[in-house]
């Protein structure tokens, strides 16, 4: 039987990224870059990030809104669901 080795993740940053077998799902890499890695966010500044993208999108006219809703969100728009009263920004 072949031994798994079990990457240490309480070693690991606190990212939204890193999923439970220690691989990164945001960057092509093999190996988490740990805590200098430029491009780690915790759940809560993942929260946010998403929060200020929706704002953002929200601003835009509708034209432009189907646009980004078929280019990344196969043509869902869920920003529509999101109420700015409720965003933490
Ligand atoms: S810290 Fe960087 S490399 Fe590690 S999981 Fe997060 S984004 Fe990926």
């Amino acid at each position: 039987m072949a031994k798994t080795i079990l990457p240490d993740l309480l070693s690991m940053p606190d990212c939204s990224s890193l999923s439970d077998n220690g691989k990164c799902k945001r960057l092509n890499v093999t190996k988490c870059r740990g805590e200098k890695c430029p491009f780690k966010k915790s759940n809560e500044e993942e929260n946010v990030s998403r929060e200020r993208s929706f704002l953002r999108i929200m601003s835009l006219d509708k034209s432009k809104q189907i646009h980004i809703a078929k280019k990344y969100f196969s043509g869902n728009m869920p920003w529509e669901s999101f109420d700015k009263k409720s965003f933490n920004i």
